[in-house]
């Protein structure tokens, strides 16, 4: 991509760079340490602080309040949100359309120019966000780096795609017509993010509905509803004009819903479970009396990955890779190997590398060993994650973990389960929590069987020595991510575009250049000109 100069309206012109991923640090430098430990102890001191519903940029107090707490440590309160009250929802609803009308006409460039200038903010302020995720969502800190990193990404990336969709390429010639196509915002979105990547899908999810045109009304999940807000203020602290991004928190089948069914709602772009994504979808389906328009649904769903371990695989590498895939961020995250998928001729071999190097994945609050494996998200996910646990033992061979890890937090033990069926239910429903399935395979035939066998179809990834196997992978793994000798989590914007097929979702590919087309509409202009005009146009002068 050539360098361009865009004129801003909000700023001095910027030179618009090619998009590159920020870096994620390690933290084994201890200057890096260090920062982050005192951006903790800052975070520490704030909080507890009330956070309200943000509409037409006006602070309210809501109808009730929730707390959002440190996983790690129940009895620490991040913040006391406010809930907006169905009165409140409805007024963000007249407000966001109100806005629309006058942020729809605002060039590209001012829009893209928002998300660059929070981009620059949150780069200068990282560590105040990577603590919040320590705190409010219990992430290690590589975790949390890798969180605000994408954050970043997201923001650069939809900045420049805005302005790529603000020009696009010339249609085919038509003698005697003048043609342009124009890409139209939709109108007033509805932004429903998970709390599992609390700042960068929170963060993509919004700016690619606003740098679009579109006015939005953010509806954070509870569970981290207070690092939402931070970037709701942000950005109207950055100027965007009041309206255009509304704050509402609130439970997910009353607030959710409602904003879900209301008329004024023109698309709805949510990330989460399966259920909730198929729920969201069916009652965005119906159209009540008013609604002028077919509800567009962005839904990014579960997922239950697998990593297939050939019988010429580098075990090493793929223990790894199992082991990062499926323990990082406690397994938490949508791309989490939860099945691993090994041929009998290295069965044995995998387990014995496999279960000692589970057993030594230390597990801690990440305020204090940003190193360790972390808490889950709340007392349902341990209850639940437990439940599955259960399940497992019945169904296969507990080789490690099982059962709670010390500490006042949610923290659960990475846990092993070998033996398992390809249709068991811990083989075919997503936990979301520390647990691996291992499921023995005939052969490489079989394995990609099983691995195509389940409802989902988010990520994967297959360890083999085999240039003809991984070319098999890539032609007949059915999955929207798939990852060949690496693991398979950890997609970056804009070389790695995420989304998955079936169950996981619409497919939206986040980071990747298909993905501001769903927050907009294409309108087709043909003029009839004279003819010399139309000469002009032949030429290249239009
Ligand atoms: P969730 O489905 O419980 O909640 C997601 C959001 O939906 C939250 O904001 C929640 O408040 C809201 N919600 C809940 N019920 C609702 C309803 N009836 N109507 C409207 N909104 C409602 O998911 P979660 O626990 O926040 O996140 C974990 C899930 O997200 C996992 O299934 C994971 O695989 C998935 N996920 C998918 C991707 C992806 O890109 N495919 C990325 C991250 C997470």
């Amino acid at each position: 991509m050539e360098e361009v100069s865009q004129a801003m309206t909000m700023t001095a012109p910027r030179t618009i760079t090619p998009f590159r991923n920020e870096p994620i640090r390690d933290f084994s430098d201890p200057a890096d340490r260090c920062s982050l430990e005192e951006a903790i102890a800052r975070a520490r001191r704030d909080l507890g602080r009330r956070y309200p519903v943000v509409i037409g940029g006006e602070r309210l107090h809501g109808a009730a309040q929730f707390d959002s707490i440190n996983p790690a440590r129940p009895s620490e309160v991040v913040g006391r949100v406010d809930e907006a009250s169905p009165a409140q929802v409805s007024q963000a609803l007249d407000v966001a359309t109100r806005a629309f009308e006058s942020w729809k006409t605002r060039p590209a460039e001012e829009r893209a120019d928002l998300l660059f200038r929070a981009a620059a903010r949150i780069r200068e302020t990282k560590d105040d966000w990577n603590a919040l995720l320590v705190l409010e969502v219990g992430k290690p800190w590589i975790e949390a780096d890798a969180d605000t990193a994408e954050a970043i990404d997201f923001l650069e990336f939809y900045g420049r795609e805005a302005l790529r969709y603000a020009n696009p390429p010339p249609l085919t010639p038509i003698q005697g017509e003048r043609n342009r196509l124009v890409y139209l915002p939709l109108g007033v979105g509805v932004v429903i993010p998970p709390w599992n990547f609390a700042f960068a899908i929170m963060a993509g999810m919004t700016s690619a509905a606003i740098v679009t045109g579109n006015a939005a009304i953010l509806k954070p999940s509870s569970d981290s509803a207070v690092i939402a807000a931070h970037f709701v203020d942000l950005l109207h602290e950055l100027g965007l004009p009041p309206g255009v991004l509304n704050f509402v928190p609130g439970d997910g089948p009353t607030v959710g819903e409602q904003l879900v069914t209301d008329p004024r709602t023109r698309f709805v772009s949510f990330t989460g479970s399966k259920g909730v994504g198929l729920r969201i979808n069916e009652l965005a389906a119906k159209t009540p009396p008013g609604q002028r328009w077919i509800k567009r649904v962005i839904a990014e769903m579960g997922g239950k990955d697998a990593i297939v371990v050939a019988d010429d695989a580098d075990l090493d590498a793929a223990v790894a890779g199992v082991v990062a895939s499926a323990y990082g961020f406690s397994g938490q995250k949508c791309s989490a190997c939860s099945r691993a998928i090994v041929d009998a001729r290295v069965y044995d071999a995998f387990l014995e590398k496999l279960v000692p190097a589970v057993k030594a994945v230390a597990v801690a609050d990440p305020s204090v060993n940003g190193q360790a494996m972390g808490p889950v998200v709340n007392r349902k996910a341990v209850e639940k994650i437990a439940s599955y646990v259960e399940i497992g033992k019945g169904e296969g061979r507990l080789l490690a973990g099982g059962g709670r890890a010390p500490g006042e937090g949610f923290f659960l033990e990475p846990t092993v389960i070998a033996d398992i069926d390809p249709n068991a239910r811990i083989a075919q429903e997503e936990i979301f929590g520390p647990v691996l399935a291992v499921i023995k395979a005939r052969d490489y035939d079989h394995a990609l069987e099983i691995a195509n066998g389940t409802e989902f179809g988010l990520t994967g990834a297959v360890y083999s020595a085999s240039e003809e196997r991984l070319r098999r992978a890539e032609d007949e793994f059915f999955v929207g991510n798939l990852y060949l000798n690496r693991k398979c989590t950890g997609a970056l914007v804009g070389g790695q575009p995420f989304g998955g097929f079936n169950m996981s979702g619409t497919d939206s590919k986040a980071g990747g250049y298909d993905y501001l087309l769903l927050f907009l509409q294409a309108k087709s202009i043909s003029r009839k000109v004279a003819a010399h005009a139309a000469d002009d146009l032949a030429a290249g002068m239009d």
